[in-house]
């Protein structure tokens, strides 16, 4: 493919954390213009010729015909990806994963518009399993088995309706010629992420955030059931870079899932409490050392609550596909979320303590 095409792409949720860096990413690395659509566009700060902002929302389905109509690409970020909710707004969180997409796939289909869907890790469920049950090290695309909790469980909504869409997205793709990628994020961090709870947005965002809100008012870090749940954190400029490669090379990723994320970043979450803390001690002036308060999921969540035990993903295939292979150690990836939260948080928070 040369870098002059696809000339048109839609990035659906442009204005969220992803779509913020993609956004910039694509107008760089390709010649395209670019459709940005959200209901909120503000993350993106960006002007160009090139880019187009337009406000909307999926359910919008006039907008929804009439920019799959004239892009060559959809990309599609939007969802509710915050576990908090997936338990507390249960119906919300399908309908936003699942439900409200499910047009958008289908117009794709019918028109001949590639589709690069963004999906999500908690696909795997509770841990990695074999097809026989047996544990594996890592969550592979191919054979890792997806196992979700009993319905009561209502943590896995999210995971659930990403997984039918997934299927449905791979149904469309082998029996109606849709040409999709779906991507797999492993816990994407950096710069822009998550609100802080009581500023900008209300209830629990995820464990940075979390970690960053109670770091800058001087509150213990929570730990759900002591911290122990582990997880792999990528850096957002490696996860970027892959997903470019994925738009530069459609035919290498059609009807292709991967998994992007950063195998060597794995740390219990008391780990990265500890490691954020000692960053922010490093990097904040006057800061002191916070200490954590450890919490049943019950507390934390509310009922129907679950979790992933562990999430270490396999990326062989994004490497081969890609040549791409990730590079920021979670070390070097936290300095510029933790100068990013005080310049957008700090004074805020001092001030509405005083
Ligand atoms: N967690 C925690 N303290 C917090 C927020 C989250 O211990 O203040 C835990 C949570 O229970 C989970 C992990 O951190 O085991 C990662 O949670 P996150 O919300 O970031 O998303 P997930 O990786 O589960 O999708």
């Amino acid at each position: 493919m040369t870098a002059k095409t696809p000339f048109r792409i839609c990035v659906l949720g442009a204005g969220g954390f992803i779509g913020s860096h993609l956004v910039p990413a694509l107008l760089r690395e390709t010649n395209a213009d670019i459709e940005a659509v959200d209901i909120d566009l503000h993350k993106l700060e960006c002007h160009d010729l090139r880019l187009h902002k337009v406000k909307g929302t999926v359910r919008d389905l006039d907008l929804m015909g009439a920019v799959t109509d004239r892009c060559d690409l959809v990309i599609s970020l939007t969802a509710l990806c915050n576990p908090s909710l997936y338990n507390t707004r249960p119906l919300d969180v399908i309908d936003a994963s699942y439900t409200d997409l499910v047009p958008l796939c289908h117009r794709c289909c019918d028109r001949g518009r590639r589709l690069i869907h963004f999906s999500t890790c908690e696909v795997y469920g509770r841990m990695a399993i074999d097809s026989s049950g047996e544990r594996t090290e890592t969550m592979m695309e191919g054979q890792t088995s997806l196992m979700l909790g009993p319905m009561d469980r209502e943590r896995w909504t999210y995971a659930c309706a990403k997984q039918l869409l997934e299927r449905r997205i791979w149904a469309l793709g082998k029996h109606h010629g849709l040409q999709f990628t779906i991507i797999r994020p492993f816990n994407v961090i950096g710069p822009r992420m998550d609100f802080v709870s009581g500023v900008d947005g209300e209830g629990l965002p995820r464990v940075l955030a979390c970690f960053m809100g109670a770091l800058m008012v001087g509150e213990p870090l929570r730990l759900v059931e002591g911290g122990s749940h582990r997880r792999t954190f990528v850096g957002i400029d490696d996860f970027i870079q892959a997903i470019v490669k994925v738009v530069k090379r459609p035919d290498a990723c059609a009807q292709k899932i991967l998994n992007i994320g950063n195998p060597e970043n794995e740390v219990s979450i008391a780990e990265l409490a500890e490691l954020i803390s000692a960053a922010y001690v490093r990097q904040v002036t006057g800061a002191t050392l916070a200490g954590t308060q450890e919490v049943t999921a019950a507390e934390f969540y509310g009922e129907g609550y679950d979790d992933s035990v562990a999430r270490i993903p396999d990326i062989s295939r994004a490497m081969e596909l890609l040549d791409w292979r990730p590079k920021t150690s979670l070390i070097d990836a936290l300095p510029p979320i933790i100068d990013d939260y005080v310049s957008r948080y700090a004074s805020v928070l001092a001030q509405s303590r005083r």
